[in-house]
């Protein structure tokens, strides 16, 4: 039986579908228990129920990551369920899409809240579990955004380039505690997120190739990335911390 997560309980913001989707079933199959938090309670369920299914353990619960008082509950929540969280991955995210001249105030700030200001307010919230369960991991989701100038995004691109830097703060102030943290730089990777980047674009096919030719790997798949945070979640990666783990079909290598 696999157990490479085994005796880890962990959170997974943003887990009802795409990155977070598959990270849950491969967290759970390798024997962590997984809570599922996300806004979309539908897929939410589903995903924790799909879980439960294969005889893994996962839990829903509804949470909004920009919400102070929803994550509070939410901790509460899993603390009672499954024990104290020693495994937190911060993958929620969204891509608000525009050059700079035409995003609003309120999309830019939206941008940074889901983005960055989550990972302050969800690391707050559960940072004194961790250290009470005597350590953890935390994996915060940036991209290879955060290193590429892409055009289209700047808001997006920046937001990604705050994760990784405020990756390196959290590991150096929280390594005397015993919990490494450590930030996830994906490619171009196939969920709804970017199918509904793409579908925004004036010639979506086009603007597809041109995208997929960038990655000398091609586009990725969710489980690409699953694999990763499988990695960063346990031991096997227990001297690393700080580190951006670039798995981005080599578009920096160009
Ligand atoms: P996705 O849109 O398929 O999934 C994101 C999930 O986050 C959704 O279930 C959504 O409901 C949830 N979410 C959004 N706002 C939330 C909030 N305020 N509170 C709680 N949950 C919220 O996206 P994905 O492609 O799986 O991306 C996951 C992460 O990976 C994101 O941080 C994204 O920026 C990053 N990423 C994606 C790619 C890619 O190409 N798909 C590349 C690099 C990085």
């Amino acid at each position: 039986m696999p157990n490479r997560l085994k005796n880890k309980i962990a959170i997974i913001t943003g887990a009802a579908r795409g990155i977070g989707a598959k990270s849950a079933e491969l967290f759970a199959a390798e024997g962590a228990a997984v809570a599922i938090w996300d806004v979309n309670a539908e897929r939410g369920n589903t995903v924790a129920q799909q879980i439960q299914s294969a005889g893994d353990t996962a839990i829903f619960c509804k949470c909004d990551v920009t919400d102070a008082t929803q994550i509070k509950d939410a901790a509460q929540h899993i603390t009672s369920e499954l024990g104290t969280p020693n495994v937190l991955f911060n993958n929620a995210g969204i891509a608000v899409v525009g050059e700079l001249e035409h995003i609003s105030e309120a999309d830019w700030d939206r941008q940074y809240a889901v983005n960055v200001k989550s990972i302050y307010l969800v690391s707050r919230a559960i940072v004194p579990l961790m250290r009470e369960a005597g350590g953890g991991a935390i994996i915060n989701m940036a991209s290879e955004s955060a290193y590429v100038g892409f055009p289209m995004h700047p808001a997006y691109t920046s937001s990604k380039a705050a994760v990784v830097h405020l990756t390196r703060s959290m590991a150096v102030r929280y390594a005397e505690d015993n919990i490494r943290v450590n930030s996830l730089c994906p490619g171009t990777i196939n969920t709804e997120l970017y199918q509904e980047f793409i579908a925004q674009q004036d010639d979506p096919e086009a603007v597809n190739r041109e995208i997929e030719a960038m990655h000398p790997l091609g586009i990725g798949e969710p489980e690409d990335i699953a694999w990763a945070a499988v990695y960063l979640a346990s031991d096997e990666s227990r001297y690393m911390t700080g580190a951006p783990m670039l798995v981005e079909g080599g578009i920096l290598s160009l």
